[in-house]
């Protein structure tokens, strides 16, 4: 199963991919996550990426296109996985069909989460994520056992510079410029599946699992 999840920051996908990729055992593949990695260890990508991400602007699409060939080309990827937060441009989503076709590995599914604008504010600004082992966390919706510290691994939580209010501005207008026309580019290719993204953590994980059964029965 080859999925793409897209959506406005603040949409769930990263949640969403995390809970999936353990279910169905699958590859997740999170440009963000990859790009903060680099960043931490301040590889010659992460200081390239560095001053783009702190203003809430995308990383070029030639540094994120080698990522992602890389990264799908290793051998739990060839079993599946699932794109979060990738392609965020046309050129972006062009370079993936290709990448896709020379390995013969086509797209299953484009899950749209269609999230409303206070939702999505609510969401980014109340974000905290473990600065150890990366899982989210929310201040009201989704609080770990022990405050400030991650459930799964201990890490002190955090919150990730770019869901500062100023900088969510700045993300949020590149997503309707740059990332928004993918939705007609999925529609035409019969690929896109939208879901209601305003939904909390366990009702819209249950939507997808039952998306994913009818598209695969
Ligand atoms: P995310 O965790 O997906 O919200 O990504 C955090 C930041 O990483 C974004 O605001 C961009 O600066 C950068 N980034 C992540 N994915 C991409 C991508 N596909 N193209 C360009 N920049 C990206």
């Amino acid at each position: 199963m080859r999925l793409v999840l897209l959506g406005p920051p603040g949409a769930g996908k990263g949640t969403h991919a995390q809970v999936l990729s353990k279910d169905l055992s699958l590859a997740h593949v999170s440009t963000g996550d990859m790009l903060r990695e680099a960043l931490k260890a301040a590889s010659p990508l992460g200081l390239k990426a560095k001053a783009y991400m702190e203003k809430g602007l995308l990383v070029p699409d030639d540094l994120v296109i080698a990522l992602v060939k890389e990264r799908l080309s290793r051998p739990d990827a060839r079993k599946g996985f699932i794109l979060d937060g990738f392609p965020r441009t046309p050129d972006q989503a062009k370079a993936l069909d290709a990448s896709l076709k020379e390995l013969g590995m086509p797209l299953s599914v484009v899950f749209y989460f269609k999230t409303s604008l206070p939702v999505v504010l609510r969401r980014l600004t109340g974000r905290r994520v473990c600065g150890k082992c990366g899982k989210n966390y929310h201040t009201q919706n989704f609080k770990p056992k022990t405050d400030g510290f991650c459930d799964v691994c201990g890490g002190k939580l955090i919150q990730r510079p770019d869901d500062r209010e100023e900088t969510i501005k700045n993300r949020l207008e590149v997503y309707d410029k740059e990332t928004f026309p993918l939705i007609d580019y999925y529609k035409k290719q019969r690929l896109l599946e939208e879901i209601p993204g305003d939904l909390e953590v366990k009702e819209l994980n249950l939507v997808l699992v039952g998306r994913l059964k009818k598209s695969w029965s």
